[in-house]
């Protein structure tokens, strides 16, 4: 079967109902496109893991601040589908803002997750995880999807829509996945297109910057505080601008505590290079 490409409510509607009356369950992989291997890789897990794929296409407003790059994201939807394409995927959901949000952006009903929606990159960026929430609200209540497969790349946006989709009881399986990279480190992200080519040689000392808080953790050191400030300092140093570098408990994202399991914690970050903003984290 070719794959099939959606741009409304109701086509999405009338393919999927077909699906689910044969029995087949179906995988959605919600993104804002310009795919990279990152993205395939979640497709994959998908195709292994369902009957049927879905990947939705759609650049939110609703998780962007007016200052923000919502007008310069890249959006590359034919190379998007050709690759979805060769991965097998059975639908593409693209819709246009109209068709999502049709009140308007102050109009909209929101989801909130209060709390995780206003820690580490929500107190950086306010109402951006409202937004996610509220997009991906919308695309589990018309996709029904059977499993939702996430980055763990975006940490938190994946622990915050699980808190959602349990608390919210719908039945959907959400799975988070490894972060991919590129060969040196560096997480895929769209966002890597915006670095010049010598932010690009600085980009993978984030990752590494990371990697040498885990050496240190796992060699015992338990001032997590002094830890973390040190490698902001560190990265400050080599001309990064870091929003944050923390520490904290993978479940709820809550402060780790020294007597905290090392296994139960992650190392979350953000920074700047120049006018790109790089995320990224470590599993202990
Ligand atoms: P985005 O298009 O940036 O909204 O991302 C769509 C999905 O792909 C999200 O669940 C992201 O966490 C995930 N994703 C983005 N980059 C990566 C990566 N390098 N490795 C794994 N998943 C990723």
């Amino acid at each position: 079967m070719p794959m099939q490409i959606e741009t409304t409510r109701a086509g999405a509607r009338n393919a999927l109902a077909h699906y689910r009356a044969t029995g087949q369950r179906i995988a959605l992989i919600p993104t804002m496109g310009n795919l990279h291997a990152g993205h395939l890789s979640l497709v994959e897990y998908g195709r292994q893991h369902a009957e049927r794929v879905l990947v939705s296409i759609f650049v939110n407003p609703l998780q962007f601040a007016p200052n923000e790059d919502f007008d310069r994201y890249p959006r590359t939807l034919e190379a998007d589908c050709a690759l979805l394409a060769e991965l097998g995927t059975d639908l593409v959901f693209a819709p246009s803002t109209e068709e999502l949000y049709p009140y308007g952006r102050d109009h909209t009903t929101q989801v909130q997750v209060p709390v995780l929606s206003d820690l580490l990159c929500g107190a950086a960026r306010p109402g951006h995880f409202n937004g996610v929430s509220s997009l991906v609200a919308r695309l589990f209540n018309l996709i029904q999807p059977d499993l939702a497969v996430f980055g763990k790349k975006d940490y938190q946006q994946w622990r915050l829509l699980e808190r959602m989709t349990q608390e919210l009881l719908m039945p959907i399986e959400i799975i988070g996945l490894p972060t991919h990279r590129d060969s040196d480190g560096l997480a895929m992200s769209s966002r890597n297109a915006y670095l010049t080519p010598a932010e690009r040689q600085t980009a993978p000392q984030l990752y590494k910057s990371l990697q040498h808080m885990q050496q240190q953790v796992l060699a015992g050191e338990r001032d997590f505080a002094a830890l973390t400030e040190q490698c902001m300092n560190q990265l400050t140093q080599q001309g990064w601008r870091p929003d944050y570098i923390e520490i904290r408990r993978k479940v709820d994202l809550t402060p780790a505590q020294a007597n905290d399991l090392t296994i139960d914690l992650v190392i979350l970050a953000v920074a700047w290079l120049g006018k790109t903003r790089l995320i990224d984290n470590l599993e202990l």
